[in-house]
């Protein structure tokens, strides 16, 4: 990230919510559960599967986690009831894992016995550093019991390699993404070729293992990478599959379900949007710095 647009992202949070609220529009479906059915069934309908998340994240009172597995189980039952093709994913902070581990453990339990009455697949998102041996011992426990729950690994991470060795083994469902936290230099690679080449290596390590990857990046170099490690390997479609956000690139989205594989769409939902949307517009200070132009040329309360 350049000097400019460290300050355009450092800056982001004194953008208003009004402003925030038009700029997330793309990467949300809406705050209600309605709002995220018509957005997969959209999604479907142009081809692309869905991986549905309700917006929480580093809870501090557990009946924010109980909510939320509420709201899980119900969108569950939506999905089923109108055969939509959408999985789901959790934050395990979302679902307690800063208040009582064990209590993070019973609430994707009772999300996960939901999703097995219909079938379903939930994957446990990861969030920053602290959480991943929390994380990953919560996906082995839960692996004893349930074998619809995936996991995610993040390539700028340093311990990755050894994650990914133990998880191959075990032949886990695995999203491989680059990471989104900024981490200190000891637990991540900071250098951005770095992290393109462990990505690589790593996503070579899962796939000759057998283990079923989502391939979530929108790194065209990466889906390169990928596309040429599915041909090496002579995998199928139903072997893997990519992952990308709501409303990033959904150009590159195209070309790569136009080329045979399978493509899932992120989308989370909820009340909880204007957290999720200052971390997208710090991530993307181009985007930010159009909100910023624009907040003081005073162009978007005109349109
Ligand atoms: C389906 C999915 C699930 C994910 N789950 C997790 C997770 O559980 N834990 C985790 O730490 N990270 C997660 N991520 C985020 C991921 O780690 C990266 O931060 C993000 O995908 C950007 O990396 P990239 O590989 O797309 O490459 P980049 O080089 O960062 O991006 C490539 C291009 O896409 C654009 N772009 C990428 N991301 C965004 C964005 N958010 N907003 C606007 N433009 C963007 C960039 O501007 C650039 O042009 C997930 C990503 C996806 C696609």
């Amino acid at each position: 990230m350049g000097a400019l647009d460290s300050v355009i992202a450092a800056s982001v949070p004194l953008v208003p919510k009004a402003l925030v609220s038009v700029f997330a529009k793309p990467y949300v479906a809406g705050e209600t559960l309605q709002d995220q059915l018509r957005v997969i069934q959209d999604l479907n309908a142009q081809g692309f599967m869905v991986a549905s998340g309700i917006l929480g994240e580093f809870v501090t009172r557990r009946e924010e986690s109980e909510q939320a597995v509420r709201e899980y189980q119900q969108c569950l039952d939506e999905i089923a009831a109108r055969k939509l093709d959408s999985n789901i994913h959790t934050k395990p902070t979302h679902l307690g894992l800063k208040l009582d581990k064990e209590f993070c453990y019973q609430n994707m339990r009772r999300i996960l016995e939901q999703a097995k009455l219909s079938g379903n697949f939930m994957r446990m998102d990861m969030e920053d550093s602290p959480c991943i041996d929390d994380t990953l011992e919560l996906y082995y426990r839960l692996r004893e019991d349930f074998d619809n729950v995936g996991v995610v690994i993040q390539a700028r991470v340093r311990r990755s390699l050894a994650d990914v060795r133990k998880l191959a083994a075990a032949k886990a469902n695995v999203r491989l993404c680059k990471g989104v936290y900024i981490e200190p230099r000891e637990i991540a690679y900071t250098d951005f070729r770095i992290i393109q080449e462990n990505y690589t290596l790593l996503l070579e390590e899962l796939l000759s293992a057998g283990c079923y990857v989502g391939i979530a990046t929108h790194d065209e170099l990466l889906v390169w990478e990928a596309c040429r490690l599915i041909d090496r390997l002579d995998l199928k479609p139903h072997q893997y599959e990519f992952q990308m956000l709501h409303g990033v690139e959904p150009q590159l989205r195209r070309i790569v379900r136009a080329q045979g594989h399978r493509l899932r769409v992120a989308v989370p939902f909820g009340p909880n949007w204007y957290p999720y949307s200052i971390r997208r517009l710090r991530k993307n200070p181009a985007i930010a710095g159009y909100v910023f132009r624009a907040m003081f040329q005073g162009t978007i309360f005109k349109a």
